[in-house]
């Protein structure tokens, strides 16, 4: 019984599916118990392993490119369409620029835009990492006494 709680808690397996299990399933379930336990709690990797001062680690790094490059590319986006920019709203179509909201310049840079990565191009007419040219900048408003 008290290996089933431990099932139950250490897998969220509830008690009546614990106890209808066969005893080769309950077998290895209690085998993959015996192995967590043995498991460092910080690492996950076997005592025996990561507490040996002996044994050498080597910082290691994973780089996932595809993330890399959608950073990059939101970044770009932001410094194109960021605020001071004149390149903030836009009138539905990608090609008429503001600085401020406006009847024909109704959408901000960054509604409804998802920025992504593929392994190829699905819309290389698509140059939305190139500042736009012929931003409309409204005039200056009057800046009222500070
Ligand atoms: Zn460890």
């Amino acid at each position: 019984m008290r290996d089933d709680l431990d099932l139950v808690r250490e897998f969220g397996l509830h008690l009546a599916v614990v106890e209808t299990l066969s005893n080769r399933h309950r077998g290895l379930l209690l085998w993959e118990l015996e192995r967590r336990r043995g498991d460092c709690p910080e690492c996950g990797m076997p005592r025996e392993l990561c507490e040996d001062p002996e044994q050498v680690w080597y910082p290691q790094r994973r780089v996932c490119h595809k993330t890399m490059q959608e950073k990059a590319a939101r970044r770009r986006y932001a410094d194109i369409h960021g605020e001071g920019t004149g390149a903030q709203w836009h009138d539905g179509r990608f090609q008429n620029w503001s600085e401020e909201q406006t009847a024909k310049t109704p959408f901000h840079a960054d509604d409804g835009v998802t920025i992504f990565a593929t392994p190829f191009d699905l819309n290389p007419d698509d140059d939305f990492l190139t500042a736009p040219a012929g931003v409309v900048r409204p005039p200056r408003k009057p800046r009222g006494p500070r």
